[in-house]
């Protein structure tokens, strides 16, 4: 599944889902990470895509998936260099997403110094609400990020917590990797995650535009 639904009739097909780390000082503190002079960029392939109605899986080789809830940017058209200006011209539409992550596994590679893919793009490692279309008037940084689990909220913040801002991370980004219509651009999380256990129910929201929710599984082999 690579689809993305806009407006609940628009599909666009994803390429890559472009995510940013340590972009929340909070969540930041909590992780007992390093602050960065530039954004963290890494990639989840469009296989991580969830979209409702299929269960979050939580893979056996795994025994901690944390949950991070992120503000998701949809692109609206193929560019590259973008300026920090002329950012809206790209992005069609926002979504919210959870950045599942393996955290014993992404440990394990901090420690190491090896890459995140495993533990950051393993299949349904992105479950995604659908998206509503990005109004002239919508800012982006006035938006409430919110995270439940089983009716208990874990995760509730402002967009406008955000380190790097979204100008400013969609010019760095395309720089980087050319855009193409349809890739998702996962702007960081808060503070708030923790592991998802079998059984537990999950919602993602974006306070009055847009939420998802999830059952999750463990992996039966
Ligand atoms: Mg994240």
């Amino acid at each position: 599944m690579s689809t993305i639904i806009l407006d609940s009739d628009k599909k666009f097909t994803v390429s890559k889902i472009v995510c940013i780390g340590r972009n929340y000082t909070t969540h930041i503190s909590e992780m007992s990470a390093q602050r960065t002079k530039e954004p963290v960029l890494f990639l989840k392939p469009p296989s991580a895509l969830l979209c409702a109605g299929n269960p979050i899986i939580l893979p056996a080789y795994s025994s901690d998936v944390h949950y991070e809830v992120e503000l998701a940017l949809l692109v609206s058209q193929r560019a590259s260099s973008i300026n920090r200006n002329e950012w809206r011209s790209f992005i069609g539409g926002i979504g919210v997403a959870i950045d599942l992550t393996l955290r014993d596994l992404q440990q394990h590679a901090k420690e190491k110094g090896l890459p995140w893919s495993i533990s950051k793009g393993f299949d349904g490692s992105c479950p995604i609400s659908s998206f509503v279309t990005l109004q002239e008037n919508t800012d982006l940084h006035k938006l409430v990020l919110k995270l439940e689990v089983n009716g208990k909220t874990r995760q509730h913040a402002s967009t406008g917590e955000m380190i790097f801002k979204v100008d400013e991370l969609i010019s760095y980004i395309s720089r980087i990797f050319t855009l193409e219509q349809g890739d998702l651009i996962l702007t960081g999380t808060p503070e708030g995650v923790g592991p998802l256990l079998n059984g537990d129910r999950i919602k993602a929201e974006i306070e009055n535009v847009v939420s998802v929710e999830f059952q999750v599984k463990s992996q039966t082999i």
